[in-house]
């Protein structure tokens, strides 16, 4: 077992702890690691937008020599992997076999691990559910419990508690993922222009039905009626190009920025914007690509985070009941023009589901937008907290490095269930971080 100091940053760039990062190679050496004194909380990419795997005087584990991904039981269509396992690698391995994981975040670097800590979702998660859904069991190590199988038919509560537990119930050794056969290596883009960002939800609830996926991109720096203009994104997997061996590429929160301060100016947002939609006005409406590149969008496109610099972004992502939708867009145009701030990332997914704990999980409408770490950005995402929670909605706090406890109780009935259940298996709290602190969880 390797242990080092590091340096760990959040993905946001916002904050940073001096950490020890031990990289234990085995399970006895998990649970000598985990057994010492003091908290601890498991890592895996650290891709996270906040510090969920690092804290002040927290012992980080990284996951990273849990790599092993086992054979597909074809019968049971499941894979046995290790929670160190990125999804680059699985999809390596499982994608010239015919298979394909659904539910999958934006980046290849994410870990298998990370997805459960945060019950991530992927590019439909109103059809395809949430991460949870797509793991059939776990292994959990817990050094006052343990090795602990979890599922839904076993110790179905702390499964409960453990997917989208933020690592805080203990170290996820081995997951047992659901899998689909793949029906190509292709995917066909649809690409629909709106006018606003209600109009882009009603096309999208359209689309939905003869879609594998859904979502747009929208350009929230226009004043008036203009506001959230953008692309509806629908997508098809179809057979037709080849897995290609090109390594995927590795994004690591060290290695996000550019030396220096921020690039992006005020007036960056429309700029992007405005060139991004007259470059795709260009293209054909559909065109079909290789799954590789369609899997993750945003692979080969990591200067936009670079650009950033060390100062950093910050990044808003909420769900809003559908029939608040509406009157929700006026107040949130007001509130980014009032700002001042460019806004160099809109994006919207619909979401299906019922509030669990702190999961990012709700019926509604999803809209995630960056915006560079300035003075000016903190206030901004302070009201938008206020109306998000006014308007019954949740936030994602996988992505965002600020939201206190309060906004988070007014957001989530399940945080006092979340606190209670935590404190009652971990009643020692073997297991904290900077977000643990943070929520006061
Ligand atoms: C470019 C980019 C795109 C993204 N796109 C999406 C998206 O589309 N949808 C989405 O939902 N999220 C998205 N995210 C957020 C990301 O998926 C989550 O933050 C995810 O948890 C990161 O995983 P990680 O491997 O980096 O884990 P970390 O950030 O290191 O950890 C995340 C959490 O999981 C816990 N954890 C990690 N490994 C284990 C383990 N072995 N056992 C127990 N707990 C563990 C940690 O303690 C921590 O609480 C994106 C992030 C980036 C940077």
């Amino acid at each position: 077992m390797t242990a080092t100091r590091a340096r760990l940053v959040s993905f946001d760039g916002t904050e940073s702890f001096d950490s020890e990062l031990w990289t234990p190679v085995d399970q006895s050496a998990l649970a000598a690691c985990l057994g010492a004194a003091g908290p601890a909380i498991p890592r895996g990419a650290g891709l996270s937008y906040c510090n969920a795997s690092a804290g002040d005087g927290v012992r980080t584990v990284a996951s990273s020599a849990f790599s092993t991904i086992g054979d597909v039981d074809e019968e049971c269509r499941t894979i046995v992997v290790g929670s160190g396992v990125t999804l680059g690698a699985l999809l390596e391995s499982i994608v010239p076999r015919g298979w394909y994981l659904p539910v999958m975040p934006g980046h290849p670097s994410i870990t298998i691990g990370g997805c459960a800590g945060f019950n991530v979702h992927g590019k439909s998660p109103a059809d395809l559910g949430c991460f949870i859904e797509w793991i059939e069991a776990l292994d959990l190590f817990h050094p006052d419990h343990g090795e602990i199988r979890c599922s839904r038919g076993e110790n179905p509560e702390l499964f409960k508690l453990t997917v989208g537990g933020f690592g805080l119930t203990g170290f996820i050794t081995r997951i047992t993922l659901r899998l689909r056969p793949l029906a190509g290596t292709a995917i066909r883009v649809r690409r629909t222009f709106v006018p606003d960002l209600v109009a882009a939800i009603d096309v999208m609830e359209e689309r939905r039905a003869g879609s594998n996926t859904v979502y747009s991109w929208n350009d929230l720096n226009r004043r008036g009626s203009g506001f959230g203009a953008g692309i509806v994104y629908s997508e098809n997997i179809v057979p037709g190009k080849e897995w290609h061996d090109r390594p995927y590429n590795v994004l690591t929160p060290q290695g996000r920025p550019w030396p220096g301060k921020g690039f992006y100016p005020r007036f960056a947002g429309r700029l992007m914007c405005a060139l991004y939609l007259r470059l795709e006005r260009m293209k054909a409406t559909d065109k079909i690509i290789d799954l590789k590149r369609g899997a993750f969008p945003i692979n080969g496109k990591e200067i936009y985070f670079r650009l950033f610099g060390r100062t950093g972004l910050r990044e808003y992502q909420m769900i809003i009941p559908r029939t608040r939708w509406a009157e929700t867009v006026p107040i949130l145009r007001r509130l980014l023009h009032d700002s001042g701030l460019p806004v160099t990332l809109g994006s919207l997914k619909l979401f299906d589901g019922a509030v669990e704990y702190l999961h990012f999980c709700a019926s509604g409408v999803c809209l995630a937008l960056d915006v560079p770490a300035r003075s000016a950005s903190r206030p901004l995402f302070g009201q938008l907290d206020d109306l998000v929670a006014d308007a019954g909605g949740i936030a994602n706090l996988s992505k965002d490095s600020r939201i206190g406890a309060d906004a988070v109780r007014r957001m989530f009935p399940g945080y006092d269930g979340f606190r209670t259940d935590l404190l009652a298996f971990d009643p020692n709290r073997r297991f904290d971080s900077a977000l643990r602190r943070r929520l006061d969880v």
